[in-house]
């Protein structure tokens, strides 16, 4: 199984962040979505787990079925709050029984903002369990652009955040639509010598509404005249235009320099194909 940080570094990645799916109507989109972004020939792909590691099994059945069925590695997320180390370290054996080997270590959040309860706080305890498996796992962490929502302040985030990924291998970004925001985290970063690669995640708006209740948990800032505008169109339209602003946006990023784009799919092929359709040419050797 190929490790994401060996395909760091050449040409840019180009990736997809999936969701496990809740019932049969939702598996069955699923599908479609994986066959038609399958040819998009992805870097990778990766699979989020529920609020507080509920759900974690199928978040594992996923990863495996699409680690054992494509050709392209699928990275589980995987979130520590809430869990003692004996399940976790269960888990990451169970993973790399199944041939697994790409992890995004997370902190997950407490359920319903109660106290911390399990055996872990922050995610770079994750890492650190991660680290010392006896399998070699690639390691990846979250960064938030815009700081995250419970750090004290922006000294405090980029701190913890700079620990935390000098000791894995790269981070992927929450969503955010200025990519001055981008720039200014990995300036940062440097500053505190801290030179990982960082692959900032896109979303699409194809649901605006849906889009902004997320914006608003993780701190975001929602670009009001592109919400505003995409709210008014019809859902072809709104899908087009959601993915032009994307690609307009990747481009801009992969102009500075990213390692690569994480596509958030929200599960729906149509604006991460189009988006795939226009970046692939400066993105090098993939087709369509
Ligand atoms: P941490 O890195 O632990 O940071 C959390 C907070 O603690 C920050 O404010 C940080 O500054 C602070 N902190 C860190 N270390 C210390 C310290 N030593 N002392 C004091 N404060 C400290 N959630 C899910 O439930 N499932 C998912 O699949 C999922 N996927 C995600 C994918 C990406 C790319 C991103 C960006 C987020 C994802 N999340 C997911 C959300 C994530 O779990 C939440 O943002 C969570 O609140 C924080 O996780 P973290 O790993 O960034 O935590």
């Amino acid at each position: 199984m190929t490790r994401i940080s060996d395909l760091l570094g050449d040409e840019p990645t180009f990736s997809f962040e999936f969701f496990p799916p809740a019932d049969e109507a939702a598996y069955k989109q699923l599908e479609t979505t994986l066959e038609e972004l399958s040819k998009t020939v992805p870097s990778f792909v990766s699979v989020t787990c529920g609020a507080g590691g509920a759900g974690h099994d199928r978040t594992q059945e996923l990863v495996v079925q699409i680690c054992t069925s494509r050709q392209f590695p699928a990275m589980a997320h995987l979130t520590c709050v809430g869990h003692s180390r004996f399940e976790i370290a269960e888990l990451l054996d169970s993973y790399a029984a199944a041939g697994v080997l790409n992890i995004l270590a997370l902190a997950g959040d407490p359920p319903d903002g109660s106290a911390v309860c399990g055996d872990f706080k922050y995610a770079l305890e994750l890492v650190e369990l991660i680290r010392n498996h006896p399998v070699s796992f690639c390691v990846a962490v979250a960064a938030h652009p815009e700081v995250h929502p419970r750090s004290r302040d922006r000294v405090f985030d980029r701190k913890h955040l700079a620990d935390k990924l000098n000791q894995a291998d790269f981070a992927i970004t929450q969503f955010f639509f200025d990519p001055a925001d981008y720039v200014q985290l990995l300036n940062e970063l440097a500053d505190l010598g801290c030179y990982r690669p960082v692959i900032p995640g896109v979303m699409p708006v194809i649901w605006p509404k849906s889009i902004r209740r997320y914006a608003s948990m993780n701190g975001s800032t929602v670009p009001e005249e592109l919400f505003a505008r995409l709210e008014t169109l019809s859902v072809a339209d709104r899908f087009k235009a959601a993915a032009e602003a994307a690609a307009e946006l990747a481009q801009c990023l992969l102009d500075f320099g990213a390692p690569g784009i994480h596509l958030y799919t929200l599960n729906h092929p149509q604006a991460s194909t189009q988006i795939a359709r226009e970046l692939f040419p400066k993105l090098g050797t993939r087709y369509l």
